[in-house]
């Protein structure tokens, strides 16, 4: 017995290759997945709602999300983009919403609806799912491919989609094969602080404009960022670390930060503060601050550490006072000790190599009928829901071509 498609990798780009390849006539496929239940990463997804994709409809601002991949996704995005991966899911029967800040999440804010959504087509389609099924070898045959699971069990395919995420084993897989493996490294992390007093801030978000300094590297955002008690963390980190991640790597993850907490210039604040001392010379300045948007408990800290006390009144500011300030709301420097001890949206940078992969099929330069999808191959984006995008992309081009290697 033979199948015309076996996929590696129960997740997100697996099932929606199967899908689509279901609803292009091929009739014998069968997935093997490691772990004991599919779409598991759907499953804890987003908080556990899921943010399915970004209504970033336009392809050309849509690829700036992605720090790998940028310039190979506009291709593919010309193919299946937000807009498509959208009307697929509410054709499939799953009802989206998209939230103020462009992320599309399901109308119910449940997982497992996107899960029961995947997965419905190809039950009913009879696609053989095999869960507890890892496959440990692949071998090139006359067929096609023969796969080898462990406990020895042999399957033989036409066609192999490897999809298997950022797990080792599917890029291992992949370099049996002959295929290059762009390094892995972790992207989309928070970063943990040196000895930094903002510990007492914990729980506090704002926005703010970054300056992220790894070596000669510099990378700046601007977004809400988050305080921990162990560092920083908030979409404008997440945004930082992917785009920073392999400089960051090769740096042992040692850089510094500095803070703009105003996201405002120096004239500007220089302008507010002198209105605000002209005004209100005997108010403390623990109490009275012009910039209302800080939270108390920041302001403080920040005063702390420009050397005022609870005493201090706004007419008690020296010159060099007020430079000294003025340099901690727009400048204010931190070291970074390391990565945040969890991943708020963690995934992996580099895999597959792109160069050698047929990007308008998703199938490999060396082996025909061998597909890859999602994120085992070098592309990642930021948070926002553009990795699941590019994982219903590359699902949705790999189930489509590869129905043409199969008589349907
Ligand atoms: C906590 C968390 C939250 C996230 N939230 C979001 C979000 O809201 N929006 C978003 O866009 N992205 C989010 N992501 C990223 C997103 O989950 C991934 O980009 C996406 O799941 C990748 O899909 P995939 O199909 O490539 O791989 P996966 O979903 O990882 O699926 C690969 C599957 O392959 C299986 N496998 C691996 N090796 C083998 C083998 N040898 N044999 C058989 N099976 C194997 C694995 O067990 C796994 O089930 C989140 C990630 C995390 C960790």
């Amino acid at each position: 017995m033979i199948s015309d498609l076996v996929i590696i990798g129960g997740g997100a780009s697996g099932f929606m290759a199967a899908s689509v390849a279901i609803d292009n006539g091929i009739k014998s496929i069968v997935i093997f997945e490691s772990s004991k239940k599919i779409l598991e990463k759907v499953r804890i997804s987003g908080g556990g709602r899921c943010n399915v994709t970004n209504a970033s409809w336009d392809n050309s601002n849509l690829v700036g999300n992605y720090p790998r991949g940028e310039k190979q996704l506009l291709g593919l995005f010309s193919r299946f983009s937000t807009i498509q991966a959208f009307d697929w899911f509410q054709k499939k029967g799953l009802n989206l919403k998209i939230e103020k800040d462009g992320r599309i999440f399901p109308q119910s804010d449940s997982s497992s609806d996107v899960i029961k959504c995947l997965s419905y087509a190809a039950v009913k389609a009879g696609v053989e799912i095999n869960t507890s099924s890892h496959v440990k070898e692949i071998k090139i045959s006359n067929t096609g491919y023969d796969v080898l699971l462990q406990g020895n069990k042999l399957h033989r395919s036409r066609n192999l989609l490897l999809c298997t995420g950022g797990h080792p084993s599917g890029r291992k897989l992949a370099k049996q094969l002959g295929h290059t493996i762009v390094k892995p490294v972790p992207s989309l992390f928070s970063l943990s602080l040196i000895n930094s007093p903002l510990k007492s801030c914990s729980g506090i978000s704002l926005n703010a404009r970054i300056k992220l300094v790894v070596n000669k590297s510099k990378f700046v955002e601007t977004g809400k960022l988050l305080l921990t008690h162990w560092g920083i963390s908030g979409p404008v980190i997440l945004k930082l670390s992917a785009f920073s991640a392999r400089c960051l790597y090769s740096n042992n993850y040692k850089a510094e930060i500095f803070i703009n907490w105003l996201c405002k210039t120096d004239h500007e604040i220089r302008q507010e503060l002198n209105l605000f001392i002209t005004n209100y010379p005997n108010k403390s300045i623990w109490n009275y601050r012009p910039f209302v948007d800080l939270p108390k408990r920041l302001w403080i800290v920040l005063c702390s550490a420009s050397g005022f006390d609870a005493s201090y009144k706004w007419s008690n500011l020296s010159k060099s006072d007020k430079e000294k300030l003025i340099q901690l709301l727009i400048n204010n420097k931190y070291n970074i000790k390391g990565r945040g001890p969890f991943g708020d949206e963690f995934v992996t940078a580099g895999g597959v190599s792109l160069k050698e992969i047929n990007l308008k099929t998703m199938e490999s330069k060396i082996h025909k009928g061998l597909y890859f999808a999602g994120e085992i191959i070098n592309v990642d984006g930021i948070t926002g829901g553009f990795n699941f995008q590019h994982c219903w992309t590359t699902g949705w081009i790999a189930g489509t071509s590869c129905s043409f290697n199969v008589n349907v």
